[in-house]
């Protein structure tokens, strides 16, 4: 019995450090290894997102994926200049395979119409194209294995201007040393991976729904981003 304990709890230090998991016994913000899967990616823009599409489908034992009806990729021009990153997608957007189509995204509808944007002038996707069961936030571990995905997305794409809904997308891609409050309505300077986007978060709009008073917050941020849009010329 004592044996067997002593065996697993080994197993257990070999896989941690195997995946390199300090985050669970330190104090120290995580860092993650941000690397893409794109050097392995080659074609058109929309070829490289099918094979990155199809690179996520291969995704083995994965906690996500078994519980999840369908991958949620994308949704958007894929020529867009801007790319918005959700958390992950929610009953609806699981249903329908597309990101941000239950009442986050009425409102994220909303949010873009009031900048003179919609859907087709932007792209959205999700730190994880998989629901996370009963709608919990992504773990550590989730992130941690769509992260190159996410990242090689962004390299796709490569918009101009990035726009992270949320602390989780915010903490994925600039760092979990930062918090939404603080970080939230200025440009964040930081590369993904081959990407150089202006990046700038604000609140998820599934927040907002919680918290309306933070919307006049929301808003100076989507002010931020059409001004931005005014000077880089982008129509
Ligand atoms: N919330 C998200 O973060 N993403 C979605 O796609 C929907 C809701």
């Amino acid at each position: 019995m004592k044996r067997n304990l002593n065996q697993k709890l080994i197993s257990l230090v070999d896989y941690y450090s195997s995946i390199n998991a300090d985050f669970l016994i330190s104090n120290n913000p995580l860092i993650r290894k941000s690397y893409s899967v794109s050097e392995t990616i080659s074609g058109t823009k929309s070829e490289k997102l099918e094979k990155l599409k199809k690179k996520i489908q291969l995704i083995k034992n994965c906690e996500l994926k078994k519980n999840a009806k369908n991958l949620v990729f994308s949704d958007g021009n894929i020529n867009a200049k801007i790319m918005i990153i959700g958390e992950g997608p929610g009953a609806n957007e699981d249903s329908e395979g597309k990101p941000f189509v239950g009442r986050a995204g009425k409102l994220l509808d909303k949010m873009l119409t009031a900048i003179q944007l919609d859907r087709k002038k932007v792209y959205i996707s999700n730190v994880v194209n998989y629901r996370p069961p009963n709608n919990r936030k992504p773990t550590e571990l989730e992130i941690e294995r769509y992260l190159p995905y996410l990242i090689s997305h962004i390299e796709i794409i490569n918009p101009k201007i990035l726009l992270l809904l949320g602390s989780t997308a915010l903490n994925s891609l600039v760092g979990n040393d930062v918090v939404i409050s603080k970080a939230r309505g200025k440009w964040i300077n930081k590369n993904i991976g081959t990407s150089k986007p202006w990046i700038i978060a604000s609140f998820h709009p599934a927040f907002l729904m919680r918290q309306p008073e933070q919307k006049k917050l929301a808003w100076i941020d989507l002010k931020m981003i059409r001004e931005k849009l005014r000077v880089l010329k982008i129509h």
